[in-house]
């Protein structure tokens, strides 16, 4: 759908006559492409008004054209309002955690009801789901089977027809036994849309829910805009899940139901499988929106990676050179923004076998254990671990707690890095480019 902002953005950046008049044509053709993408016509003249001033207004740093300085402009205000670098809050603020999923028939609620209770049971929380759609035949077998599948149990009453007294019982009962979050998929149809509003309402008053999610899919567009105004009316929408976003729908509809409801996207969908969904990242979101590709992606994971990095760090890095106290520190961000494998998946062209793989859900404890390992070290091994031989391995060993094998494992991955940190001197133009800002 945007595909135009893409041609623009490059015009734009390569265009030679007059600044402000580009600026003008630009923000004319992404006004053009965000309202074809659905995008609401008051929120695209708000955002675009923004961008203006600050085009006018602010000068670029230096190293900075002042047209590249202009797309970052756009790229800031959009991310900015999809809420920024920052992530969203995704953890329960209490026990027992209570969320209620609304949404259209199709939209994909039922499947993101097993998505989310997969991704918080991997968290180490214990996830019950209700499934309180009487309205869609064999909706509750539906449910049942996805929760099967993923060891969550399912509270049901397949012969009743009150969705209300279900979901009342259906969190009672996992309440009752102590289960962390409960999850209650409900219907997206009913024979009127009041039946429906009401209905939702209906359930929100008599369970009290913590969070009430709307769950839109992605190909929605213009739609979205009022769907999410006679929710969150309905109900207050606390957060937005946006469905389907492998496909080939922008989503650019889901920026209607931000503005209109004012909660934040949390998670998005992308794929049938129920490990299919991501922590919603706003910059890569905007991204897509704008048809700028994966490298936007790229660009903010390597920001924040100089965050945790000092300059020097990532001078070592990216010349080759590596270390265990690089490893640590990369250890420690890992933490914090996800594997580095996700992060070099972006970078076109670059195939290789990727360090520090480690098993979904094992991360946590893994990461402990090699941080207690480098811990261990002298200094002459973090500078220089090639000299860590077997007798060196077994003292590390023994002082992290650990098994020799696990030692062993971290220099292994150490070597892996060591590679791939060679490789990437020979892509440095590449990267030293991207660091710039765009
Ligand atoms: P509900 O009516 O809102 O409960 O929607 P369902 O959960 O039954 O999903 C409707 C269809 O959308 C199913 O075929 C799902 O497999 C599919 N679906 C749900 N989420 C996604 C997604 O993120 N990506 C893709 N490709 N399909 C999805
Ligand atoms: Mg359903």
């Amino acid at each position: 759908v945007l595909d135009g902002v893409r041609k623009a953005l490059s015009r734009f950046l390569s265009g030679k006559g007059d600044y402000e008049r580009a600026v003008k044509e630009f923000i004319r053709d992404l006004q053009k492409e965000l309202i074809k993408a659905d995008v609401n016509v008051k929120l695209v003249l708000e955002l675009t008004k923004k961008i203006r001033e600050r085009a006018l207004k602010e000068e670029p740093p230096p190293g900075i054209t002042r047209r590249e300085w202009f797309v970052n402009i756009v790229y800031e205000e959009l991310s900015k309002f999809f809420g920024g670098d920052k992530k969203p809050d995704i953890k329960p603020k209490k026990k027992p955690w209570v969320m209620l999923l609304v949404g259209l028939q199709g939209s994909g609620k039922t499947t993101t009801a097993a998505k989310l209770a997969y991704y918080y049971k991997l968290e180490g929380y214990r996830v019950g789901l209700v499934a309180a759609d009487t309205y869609r035949p064999a909706a509750y077998d539906q449910l049942k089977q996805l929760g099967e599948q993923i060891g969550v149990p399912v509270y049901g009453e397949p012969d009743n027809k009150d969705a209300v007294e279900i979901a009342r019982r259906g969190v009672e009962y996992f309440v009752s036994r102590g289960f962390d979050i409960v999850i209650v998929d409900t219907a997206g149809r009913h024979h009127r849309e009041e039946d429906l509003l009401r209905e939702m309402r209906e359930i929100a008053e008599n369970i009290k829910p913590d969070e009430v999610v709307l769950v839109i899919d992605a190909a929605i567009g213009q739609q979205a805009h009022d769907l999410a105004k006679k929710f969150h009316e309905a109900t207050p929408i606390g957060s937005i899940i946006v469905t389907k976003l492998d496909g080939t729908a922008k989503g650019g509809g889901a920026l209607s139901a931000v503005a209109v409801t004012g909660a934040t996207i949390k998670f998005i969908g992308t794929g049938e499988k129920i490990d299919e969904l991501e922590v919603f990242r706003p910059p890569r979101f905007v991204a897509r929106i704008l048809g700028i590709g994966d490298l936007e992606g790229l660009i903010e994971k390597v920001r924040r990676i100089k965050v945790e990095f000092t300059e020097k760090d990532v001078e070592e890095f990216l010349s080759g050179r590596l270390n265990m106290r690089l490893v640590y520190k990369q250890l420690v961000s890992l933490r914090k923004m996800g594997p580095l494998r996700k992060i070099l998946q972006m970078i076109p062209g670059l195939s290789l076998k990727i360090p520090l793989e480690i098993e979904a859900g094992k991360a946590e404890e893994k990461i402990k254990k090699w941080l207690a390992i480098i811990n261990s070290m002298t200094y002459e091994e973090l500078d220089k671990p090639e000299i860590i031989d077997r007798r060196r391995i077994r003292r590390i060993a023994y002082g992290a707690g650990v098994k020799p094998e696990d030692v062993r494992e971290l220099l292994k991955q150490y070597e892996m890095m060591k590679k791939l940190s060679k490789q990437l001197r020979k892509r440095r133009d590449l990267l030293e480019k991207l660091q710039l800002g765009f």
